[in-house]
């Protein structure tokens, strides 16, 4: 087993690859030659013995014979058996009556000395030419497979040079929200500004900043944003691009790197998806397919100790799968200081919507606000891609700005796709779609403790969706009580209960819904401590944490058991309040299905209005904003 804290080794010399390289060279050497000499000799002569040459002299069969050095070559005489021939060439025997036999056939001779430059010349073609041909050929092949490294003696450069942008053009300004991401970075461009103020002091500057969060959250824009700040150049590299067929080019790739950033010192090496070579080493036996890798991490790892900090080089390292690290990584002195950098929250998405609305021309309508809103969960670049959708959205639509209805379009399309309108429903699909949606709306109506509902459509979607329920919370949660998520267990089970109530049969519409309620239900059980058999009790670890995260139960068999009962009855138990309730409503679930079947696409408050005059509820008041509105509405009363 390997220590994880051991000392780097230097990498071993890529002997295979040479081994490799030369075998290929003389493989296809041999081929080549064997091509051309086959090409240049010439494919209408024939080798034939001096016996069957005396014979054919014999038979009167040769009309001419030219002597060259100790080949003869001869041409037949044009008859049926020799005419798709012209020559023959046979080595000469030691005949000191050839001239003599030739004379008394009548045959022609003559001899032709061979030069020294018909001689050069066959060299070259023979053996020069293909050669150099090879060469050319074996040049492109590595070009390729380096993605252009440099040819054959590019094989183990790094990239940087290629990616080394001498100012990123990116600031702090740039970067919404993630104000405490900001703040630790701050300290950083401070140690790259000025090194020397922090040595003198006595203080060790920091190596190695790892910045952690989901894809998308901004990691990128922040590593340049560090460069842009601090006036230095940035080298950036993706981790899997240091990882190569070859064992050995990673660590050559890192040595060049770091040589490279070293004579650009003050500067920043940023190196996205570290985990790519910075995970874990396992040690076991048999590891050969990650030998590469472990090179390369080691060659990392011996380079970051060898440099001296005070000259004002950083590395900044990316992941979004901190777990997976080799805790060797992570040492003082290395990647030692973690910077998160999280999904936004509301104020985050607001700022960020702001930066990218900047040169987009938007009209009075817009509320970053309600959109934010709508977008819970959202990260930086689906943010991003909103807003350019909604400017496309706005071109498309014929407008010159973009209005908050192309926005809140906009955050559709990038949450459930593009409307797919080639996608024709049957009238009973239509009607079960219907149903199916009326079913998850009504029971967030019907219960407290939910969203209320934005819009309800039955339009399908590009990413799978036949109709959804769009819900728009009224302020950010940071916390779900267990009422909250029993509710949301009873509406996301409300589709199916709805297609059960109405045509007493189920579909496959509700696969989804039955998967999301049932990790719901997993983790009230096994990761928030909100079932009554387990009590406190953690089942679960999550793992994956910024990829979506996936929980992983840490328990016996016997008691993963009775955690799928406690699973099942969870399940069953909302799924019959669904049913109870929807039940109790069903006049107000056939005119909101009815009215949704025609328009297709109803808003939260057509629905809601429907509701209220099914139920009896009174209108709420409309929210006023003087005393005197308020005076006006309470004498109404
Ligand atoms: P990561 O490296 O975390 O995967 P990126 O830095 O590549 O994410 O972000 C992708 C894009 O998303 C950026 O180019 C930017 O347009 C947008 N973006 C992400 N986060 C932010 C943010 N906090 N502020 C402004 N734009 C952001």
């Amino acid at each position: 087993m390997n220590d994880p804290n051991k000392t780097p080794k230097k990498d071993k010399k890529p002997g295979g690859q040479t081994f490799l390289i030369i075998l290929v060279s003389v493989l296809a050497c041999l081929l080549v030659m064997g091509a051309f000499s086959g090409v240049f000799s010439d494919s209408s002569s024939r080798k034939i013995s001096y016996d069957e040459f005396i014979k054919m002299l014999d038979d009167k069969e040769v009309k001419s014979v030219i002597v060259t050095g100790e080949t003869l070559e001869i041409t037949p005489v044009s008859d049926d058996k020799y005419v798709t021939m012209t020559y023959y060439t046979t080595k000469m025997e030691d005949d000191t009556a050839l001239a003599q036999r030739l004379d008394r056939a009548g045959v022609k001779f003559s001899r032709k000395s061979s030069t020294f430059t018909s001689g050069l010349v066959e060299v070259l073609v023979s053996f020069v030419l293909p050669l150099v041909l090879f060469l050319v050929f074996f040049n492109v092949l590595m070009n390729r497979m380096n993605k252009g490294g440099g040819g054959v003696m590019g094989v183990g450069k790094s990239k940087a040079k290629s990616y080394v942008q001498k100012s990123t053009g990116v600031s702090f300004k740039d970067v919404a929200g993630e104000d405490e991401a900001k703040e630790s970075l701050q300290e950083v461009v401070g140690f790259l500004h000025n090194p020397q103020k922090y040595v003198e002091i006595g203080a060790k500057l920091p190596k190695g900043v790892l910045l952690v969060g989901p894809p998308g959250t901004g990691k990128t824009l922040l590593a340049k944003a560090v460069a842009g700040e601090a006036d230095v150049p940035f080298f950036s590299l993706s981790g899997s691009e240091f990882v190569e067929m070859f064992v050995g080019v990673g660590a050559s790739r890192v040595r060049d790197l770091f040589e490279e950033a070293k004579k650009n010192a003050p500067c920043i090496i940023f190196i996205d998806e570290i985990d790519a070579i910075g995970k874990r080493r396992d040690g076991g036996a048999g590891s050969g397919g990650n030998d590469e890798r472990e090179q390369t991490l080691n060659q990392l790892l011996a380079e970051m100790d060898g440099f001296d900090s005070s000259k004002g080089l950083l590395i900044l390292g990316a992941t979004n799968r901190p777990e997976v690290l080799d805790p060797a990584l992570l040492r003082p002195g290395r990647f030692d200081r973690r910077v998160i950098v999280d999904r936004p929250d509301l104020k985050g998405r607001i700022a960020i919507l702001k930066v990218h609305a900047k040169d987009v021309s938007m009209d009075d309508t817009v509320d970053f606000n309600e959109v934010a809103l709508a977008t819970s969960g959202a990260v930086g670049s689906d943010l991003a891609n909103m807003v350019n959708e909604a400017a496309i959205l706005a071109v498309k639509h014929g407008r010159m700005a973009v209005s908050q209805k192309d926005l809140l379009e906009a955050v559709e399309v990038v949450l459930v796709g593009q409307e797919k309108k080639d996608r024709i429903l049957s009238a009973e699909e239509r009607r079960i779609v219907s149903y199916h949606e009326v079913g998850h709306a009504l029971l967030t109506a019907l219960q407290k403790n939910t969203e209320p509902v934005q819009k309800i459509t039955i339009i399908p979607r590009t990413m799978g969706a036949l109709g959804y329920v769009m819900q728009v919370p009224e302020e950010e949660k940071y916390l779900n009580t267990k009422k909250e998520l029993e509710a949301r267990l009873v509406i996301t089970l409300g589709g199916r209960a709805a297609e059960e109530i109405v045509f007493d049969t189920v579909t496959t519409g509700a696969a989804n819904d039955i998967e999301q309620a049932t990790s719901l239900a997993r983790a009230m059980i096994t990761q928030y401590g909100m079932s009554d058999r387990f009590g406190l009790m953690g089942l679960a670890t999550e793992e994956n944490k910024y990829l979506g995260g996936q929980a992983v139960l840490n328990c016996g068999d016997q008691t993963a058991t009775e955690v799928d009962h406690e699973v099942m009855d969870l399940l069953r138990k909302s799924y019959d309040e669904a049913l109870e309730l929807l039940r109790g409503h069903r006049e107000a679930m056939d005119k909101i299905a009815e009215l949704l079947i025609e328009r297709e696409t109803i808003t939260g408050k057509e629905f809601m209005k429907i509701y209220r005059e099914c139920e009896g509820i009174p209108e709420p008041a409309e929210p006023v904003s003087s005393f005197d509105e308020a005076w006006e509405q309470i004498k109404k009363v």
